[in-house]
């Protein structure tokens, strides 16, 4: 092992958030376990692990099956935010379907090629990655299992997966659940199964009344760009050092006169700024229908494009380059549930490289998408496209071998990568509370139903100061482990993917253990027994974060590698949870819904909140309240298609909570005012619940952890009194996420 690799793999594990103290901590804080292997490039990793497995491998191994191009791409078809739509943005769509079964039983295996690693390149292994050993092959034949050879264990129950909605992750799945020795069902399954893998959208299958499902109801409307714009925008209003991850954005069509009189305005202040925007269409993936412009006028002579729902951005005009190229980083993140919350960064991604080496954009280049959009199914149209076995070259390659390559020009890797999973816990706790809402509305809380997980796929940029810059996060990351080849022209090959097979292939499969339903549910009945508050299920969770998700997940029974999947939080709870404002308006919210399966309250649910919190006194008066409630509730059911349903939607909501709270504390910053009228408002519910000596409402979703009382925020800027209720909150140029041409 050379000193480098070492040097490497110290300074990861000694990652350390602020007021991080313990030695366990940081190892898990490291999260990325980088190792060395010697020679022969990373595939050498993905080698080992194929060699340990050969036959479960063998038994999948792929071939190339021949096709012919389909050039639709997917788009999603209904903008509803409660749509039941089989169409999504699922990043893998638009490529036709391929016969799994026949490959499977016709092909060659890949881990001949994995064997046999041609390069000679050093490379970074990550652990976990994939090596799986062969005891339990034989086991599934009949034979008792012996672990250490001593002990016969009793056979237990495989785990069941429905994998018929799996759509283009099937193949990665398929290769996981073998090597998980689970039972797949293919085609569905008449009775229950523990599993269930959905390739769009939760409501694939409406028929599921137990188990687990791999998406959550309403994860694909709010990772939509404008969705996700707000969610983030509202947190940066109460959080504006914290929220500075997120390049400016706003809203189209509403928000375009604001847009172009703060263009003009920050122009008049300062003339050198020369800045240049992307415009993406709110549904869009695969870079579909995005593009560059310098002025607001550019925009404006685009006629109908004018009144199309979309997110105007500014553009990060100094992003990292590695060989003169622009990349983005791929990183899965498993949000493996939402109360409470429990998210999981992959130790390894994919960056995806641009084609055409980059130029700082001018009105010459702005068209030249090879050069300014990373996205993979762009670029692998363009002549400059390699692919590439090795992980480390070629167009497409893992994350880990950026972090090496910076790491040699002596950057501090550690920092780089605490700041990624900052940026995705923050991400996370912004989506959070209105997937409850969603969560609350198709899974009533006392009716039978699934629970959920779901893989993301967040698509971050390094910009050229390291600062990592969130573009967007995908509720269906391609899970494809093939890549398109033409082999005539006009005729496609699906090719096996090392890089993405290397990838993904870790990351389902050790999902799956880390929702193995067994260990899930021993933990369950503990709780039951223990007394069920949910203050008390939050310690147990916390007690036994570190690492308790391999224990549970029967890693070492099964002879796995340990998991390429770090739980992040609550691990760094202590670190995040004052972020969590939203959450306990959230919580407000569903309280005084009233009606089982909405998500908008009507006026007498705001009523009732106003009256329950106390919130009424000489200073406002009931008909002000109800003015209160039709002013924004109007205004937010006017924005875009989507809001066209009556009453007030959480964000809404968050708006007039926001506007309730400055009144009521006037001196304090924002996020200060919100969260002690958030505690008002909790001291009233349990002034109410000892009066009534009832549980708590049967609507509420399970209490997420108060966020600490004291700020430890010390960054978090005060937040100006004259908050304009009659607009939502807006993001000024002053204001700004992040300092594009400033720090480059
Ligand atoms: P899509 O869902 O269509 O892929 P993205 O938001 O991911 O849309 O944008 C596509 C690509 O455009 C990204 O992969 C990235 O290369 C580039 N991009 C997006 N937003 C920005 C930005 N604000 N600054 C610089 N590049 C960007």
């Amino acid at each position: 092992m050379s000193d480098h690799y070492v040097k490497v793999k110290v300074q990861l594990e000694e990652i350390q958030f602020p007021g991080e103290e313990t030695e366990k901590d940081v190892e898990v804080v490291a999260g990325l376990e980088l190792s060395v292997s010697s020679s022969s490039s990373s595939s050498a990793a993905a080698a080992t692990s194929v060699a340990q497995d050969g036959k479960s491998r063998n038994d999948s191994g792929r071939k190339p099956i021949s096709k012919t191009r389909s050039k639709s791409r997917g788009k999603p078809s209904d903008p509803g935010r409660r749509s039941r739509s089989k169409s999504a943005k699922d990043d893998t769509q638009g490529v036709a379907s391929v016969n799994l079964q026949e490959k499977m039983e016709n092909t060659a295996c890949t881990a001949e090629r994995l064997q046999n690693p041609s390069s000679n390149e050093a490379a970074l292994e990550i652990k976990g990655s994939g090596k799986v050993l062969q005891g339990k092959a034989e086991q599934s034949k009949g034979q008792h299992g012996k672990e250490d050879g001593s002990k016969v264990q009793r056979k237990k129950r495989s785990v069941t997966v429905d994998s018929s909605k799996a759509k283009t992750s099937l193949e990665a799945l398929k290769t996981s659940i073998k090597q998980l020795k689970w039972k797949e069902f293919p085609a569905g399954r008449r009775l229950p199964c523990d599993i269930y893998w959905h390739g769009v959208s939760f409501h694939d299958n409406e028929n599921i009344f137990s188990g687990q499902v791999n998406k959550f109801p309403g994860m694909m409307e709010m990772v939509r760009k404008i969705n996700l714009s707000r969610a983030v925008r509202t947190m940066h209003e109460l959080f504006p050092e914290e929220y500075n991850f997120y390049p400016r954005s706003w809203i189209l069509p509403e928000e375009f006169q604001l847009f172009a009189a703060e263009v003009r305005m920050a122009k008049e202040n300062d003339s050198s700024w020369k800045p240049t925007f992307i415009v993406k269409p709110d549904g869009g993936s695969q870079g579909d229908g995005i593009y560059l412009i310098k002025d607001p006028n550019d925009f404006r002579m685009l006629g109908s494009a004018h009144n199309k729902p979309a997110v105007i951005q500014e553009y990060i005009i100094k992003p990292l380059l590695i060989d003169k190229l622009k990349f983005d980083i791929r990183l899965y993140v498993l949000v493996k549930s939402l109360e409470p919350l429990e998210i999981y960064i992959a130790k390894e991604g994919l960056s995806r490289f641009c084609t055409e080496p980059y130029q700082e954009p001018s009105q010459k280049n702005l068209h030249h998408v090879f050069m300014h959009l990373t996205n993979y199914s762009l670029n692998v149209h363009s002549g400059n496209f390699i692919h590439s076995d090795s992980m480390n070259t070629g167009s497409k390659r893992t994350f880990s071998s950026i972090l090496y390559r910076l790491s040699s020009k002596g950057i501090d890797i550690k920092k780089v990568w605490s700041d990624i999973i900052s940026l995705v816990i923050k991400t996370v706790i912004a989506l959070a509370p209105e997937l409850k809402v969603y969560y609350q509305a198709d899974i009533p809380t006392g009716k039978p139903g699934p629970t959920c997980f779901q893989i993301l796929g967040f698509d971050i940029l390094l910009m050229k100061n390291l600062k990592p810059v969130l573009l967007e996060v995908n509720a269906n990351p391609s899970m494809r482990i093939e890549h398109e080849q033409e082999v005539a022209p006009g005729v496609f090959e699906y090719v096996p993917s090392a890089v993405d097979e290397e990838v993904k292939v870790g990351v389902i499969r050790d999902t799956l253990r880390l929702v193995d339903p067994a260990p899930r549910k021993a933990t369950n009945n503990q709780l039951r027994l223990a007394g069920i508050a949910s203050e008390m299920q939050e310690d147990i969770s916390d007690a036994g974060s570190s690492d308790k998700s391999e224990q549970d997940s029967g890693v070492k029974e099964n002879n796995l590698p340990s998991l390429c999947l770090k739980q992040v939080f609550p691990k760094y709870a202590k670190q995040f949870n004052y972020l969590r404002v939203i959450d306990r308006i959230a919580e407000l919210f569903v309280r005084f819904l009233g009606v089982k399966g909405t998500m908008r309250l009507g006026p007498t649910g705001f009523r009732t909140f106003i009256r329950n919190c106390k919130l009424c006194n000489s200073n406002l008066s009931m008909a002000s309240v109800d003015i209160l409630y039709i002013d924004i509730t109007r205004r937010w059911n006017g924005m875009g298609a989507e809001q066209r349903e009556s009453g007030m939607c959480l964000q809404a909501f968050v708006e007039a909570f926001f506007y309730l709270a400055q009144r009521r504390f006037k001196s304090l910053p924002l996020h200060e005012q919100v969260t002690a009228l958030a505690d008002l408002c909790g001291a009233a519910k349990r002034r109410a619940a000892l009066a009534t000596c009832q549980p708590e409402g049967i609507h509420s979703v399970p209490t997420a952890p108060a966020p600490p009382h004291h700020f430890n925020c010390p960054a978090a800027a005060s937040k100006s009194a004259d908050y304009r209720f009659h607009r939502p909150v807006l993001p000024t140029i002053k204001g700004n996420c992040i300092e594009n041409s400033a720090v480059n």
